[in-house]
């Protein structure tokens, strides 16, 4: 039998590497080329694992005679972590043209956790940096004291909260921990 098509190229839109996350949605994009003389009818669909376990849907299209066309096939990935193998079976008028395995199997992996923020002191966990210094600043506030003399001779005793007030005032002229 006159050969009905050609695959010219199977990849992953945006993708060297076929690792995806569980579940996600991916595109693969079909290069396919009609080398008879006349416009032919196709379908095609995108399989994953054997036995499938996440499939694209039939794709119907026509490719005018001698041409390439690329065709997209949009598809959720396998919920279960895995290597799985990529089938892209490619029919006309309900007969099987191609049945093709991609040279590279699809791997389904979890995301790496995102970051937890922990709390030195109590060990309270946060999702953001800025969380966590929110906490430490209100859970735990700094206990350091400092003695401070004013510009007009007097001292006081106060906390980094009392001694941030007081800078800002302008009226500190020295200050030390005790
Ligand atoms: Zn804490």
């Amino acid at each position: 039998m006159k050969t009905q098509v050609i695959l010219r190229n199977l990849q992953w839109l945006g993708r060297h590497n076929p690792a995806f996350t569980p579940g996600s949605v991916q595109t693969a994009v079909a290069e396919l080329l009609n080398p008879t003389s006349s416009i032919l009818p196709y379908s095609a669909h995108l399989l994953i694992g054997r036995p499938t376990v996440a499939g694209s849907g039939r794709a119907y299209f026509n490719i005018e005679a001698s041409k390439t066309k690329k065709v997209n096939f949009k598809l959720a990935m396998p919920t279960a972590e895995g290597t799985y193998p990529v089938y892209f079976d490619i029919f006309s008028n309900d007969q099987l043209l191609i049945d093709y395995r991609a040279d590279e199997d699809v791997v389904i992996e979890a995301a790496a956790p995102p970051p937890v923020y922990t709390c030195p002191t109590c060990g309270a966990k946060f999702a953001s940096g800025a969380e966590l210094v929110s906490h430490i600043e209100t859970a735990h506030p700094p206990t350091q004291l400092y003695r401070v003399t004013l510009i007009d001779g007097s001292t006081r005793i106060v906390n980094w909260e009392g001694l941030r007030a007081l800078m800002v005032t302008g009226r500190v002229r020295s200050w030390e921990k005790v």
